[in-house]
């Protein structure tokens, strides 16, 4: 069977899908910035911004959005059956399943990702604070928590490759010729 998505720039959608909802790749930056800034003081937001492109690169990632901003969508539009449309379109606090895609979608990024997007979500810091003080017509359910898995997990990536490149340059400061 001939898969569709193939030839599709899933990046490039889901990159434009988010700009529809409201969300630019800066905005994430801003928080992975604000993040990582006390561990790594040499930060940049183009630092920040390679690191979200490098998510975002990602099927699973990408997968996880796509479906989160369609159901977003959807309720947006009354398009859901009932008890889902309500429950979607009030943000119920006790609904989880968005917590729960976005988690997954980060949780290859290890122990700073997950313990990032944990504070993100309770937080609600820069665009994810916004995203949750919406008009009501709009509905954010999913979009929230995607942002602080993207966000989280280019803070995981950020963490670990100032690691490896301080630890590389240790070992061709100190390699015997
Ligand atoms: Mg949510």
């Amino acid at each position: 069977m001939k898969r569709k998505v193939l030839g599709h720039d899933l990046k490039g959608i889901v990159v434009q899908k988010l700009a529809d909802r409201g969300v630019l790749l800066t905005d994430i930056a801003h928080l992975v910035y604000t993040m990582q800034l006390p561990y790594n003081p040499d930060l940049t937001m183009d630092t920040c911004l390679s690191h979200i492109e490098a998510v975002l690169a990602k099927r699973e990632m990408q997968h996880a959005i796509l479906i989160g901003i369609e159901l977003d969508e959807m309720a947006e539009n009354k398009w859901l059956s009932e008890p889902l449309q309500s429950i979607i379109e009030s943000d119920d606090p006790l609904f989880g399943c968005d917590e729960t895609l976005a988690a997954g979608a980060c949780a290859g990024y290890g122990s700073i990702a997950f313990t990032t997007f944990g504070y993100l979500d309770k937080q609600k810091v820069g665009v994810i604070q916004k995203l949750d003080s919406r008009p009501a017509e709009e509905v954010h359910t999913f979009l929230d928590d995607l942002i602080a898995a993207i966000a989280a997990a280019a803070c995981g990536r950020v963490a670990h490759h100032v690691r490896d490149d301080e630890e590389g340059q240790y070992l061709k400061e100190t390699r015997v010729s």
